[in-house]
């Protein structure tokens, strides 16, 4: 057992199977394209079509529609393995897994499970989720993408913004409202393919980190549905997105701690090569210092996210434990990989080393799935109510 296992969780034999088959792909195949997919915006195609097979694509999926059927313990652990060799790749199976298929499984009807899942659980195809707009990301039931009903027909038109994997995905779980006077009521959820007519993603976004995660808003001109592609039931969209978050909080705390793991791997390496003053820099008290507070962040947080899958796996109430999971993650990362330049100096302000590109990375963890200031009103609002 190393510092990166933390503490002793109690994991049973099949997921510590798994988290060392993910760490071994993650260590040989992803963490070599790591610098490739950030510097070049990558999108690792080939890295997919392999954790297709190994399972990953499908993790929390049952084994009826092709998936590997695993609980959120066990997907948590995965992702952090990804993220600690490429923050990229996690981020484009995490969205997939908790944002796309996820809600399918959650909401779906046997149709819809039947249709979209396997060709997603194998990784054949691609999923995302288009909940956030141009002009609302927090405030999420104030969306305007607008759907009206034609018989059978249901017309979608609007502007999406921020979708993950929406240049390249091929399946949407889409939010849109039948009556915006109605707030959050009015919001109802699709399941459908992107190739539809109408449909125009925008130019992929360039952005601070997660580089080989493809971003880009889609814009739907009149968009024709049907009722089979609503996701659970006719106004209750919300309830959809808000149980996806809460669940996809559980990935994006694991891909945060992964990125915290990076940084404090780097940052003890370069710590134990570079010297001043006669001696490695780790040595000195201060240097030490921070790499204690690594992994006491490190460590914190996985307990936390465990803790949370855990008690969704025994499906008793972690909406809380989520929200806290995700905030201490995020922020650990950020604390980590600011350390991990910090500790670097001058090195880790370039981009010979991956420690910049670990803080760019991190940054959007505290952004996506809901904002740190969100997550904190999540938080005192569930405390409030009891
Ligand atoms: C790279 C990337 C990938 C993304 N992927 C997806 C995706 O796949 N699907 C999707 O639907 N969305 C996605 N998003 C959108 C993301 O979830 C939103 O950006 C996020 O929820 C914040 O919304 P916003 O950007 O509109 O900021 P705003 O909601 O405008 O917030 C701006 C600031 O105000 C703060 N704030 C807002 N309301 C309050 C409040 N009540 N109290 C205190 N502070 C507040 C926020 O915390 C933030 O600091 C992605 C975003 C990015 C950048």
């Amino acid at each position: 057992m190393s510092w990166m296992d933390g503490f002793k969780f109690d994991l049973d034999e099949d997921c510590k199977m798994l988290q060392q088959a993910a760490r071994t792909f993650a260590e040989g195949e992803v963490a070599p394209l790591a610098a490739k997919i950030d510097r070049e915006h990558y999108f690792p195609r080939e890295l997919v079509q392999k954790m297709g097979s190994m399972g990953f694509m499908g993790a929390c999926v049952p084994t009826e529609y092709g998936g590997a059927g695993l609980p959120q313990i066990a997907y948590c652990l995965i992702v952090e393995e990804l993220a600690a060799a490429c923050a990229s790749t996690s981020i484009i199976m995490s969205a997939h897994n908790s944002l796309c298929l996820s809600p399918i499984v959650e909401f779906g009807s046997s149709e819809q499970k039947k249709k979209y899942l396997p060709a997603l659980a194998s990784g054949q195809k691609l999923g995302c989720f288009s909940l956030s707009e141009p002009g609302t990301g927090s405030d999420a039931a104030a969306l305007t993408c607008t759907v009206t009903k034609h018989g059978e027909e249901y017309i979608v038109s609007g502007a999406k913004n921020w979708v993950t994997n929406g240049p390249v995905a091929d399946v949407c779980v889409l939010f849109a409202t039948l009556d915006k006077g109605k707030g959050y009521k009015g919001v109802t959820a699709f399941v459908h393919e992107l190739a539809l007519p109408g449909i125009v993603r925008g130019k992929p976004e360039d952005k601070l980190g997660i580089c080989g995660s493809p971003t880009c808003g889609i814009t739907y001109n009149e968009v024709k549905l049907t009722k089979a592609n609503i996701l659970g039931e006719e106004g209750k969209g919300f309830n959809v997105a808000m149980s996806t978050l809460n669940g996809g909080r559980l990935g994006v705390a694991a891909q945060a701690i992964g990125i915290a793991r990076a940084a404090l791997r780097d940052a003890l390496q370069y710590s134990k090569e570079r010297k001043t003053f006669g001696q490695p820099i780790s040595e000195h008290q201060t240097i030490q210092n921070y790499l204690a507070d690594m992994i006491i962040g490190i460590d914190s947080a996985r307990y936390l996210t465990l803790a949370a899958a855990s008690a969704k796996d025994r499906g008793e109430k972690y909406v809380r434990q989520a929200a806290m999971a995700k905030l201490l993650a995020s922020e650990t990362a950020m604390h980590a990989a600011t350390k991990c330049v910090q500790i670097h100096g001058g090195y880790g302000y370039v981009k010979d080393f991956p420690a910049e590109r670990h803080l760019r990375d991190a940054k959007i963890t505290e952004i996506y799935e809901g904002t740190s200031e969100i997550q904190r009103l999540v938080i005192a609002g569930s405390l409030l109510k009891e």
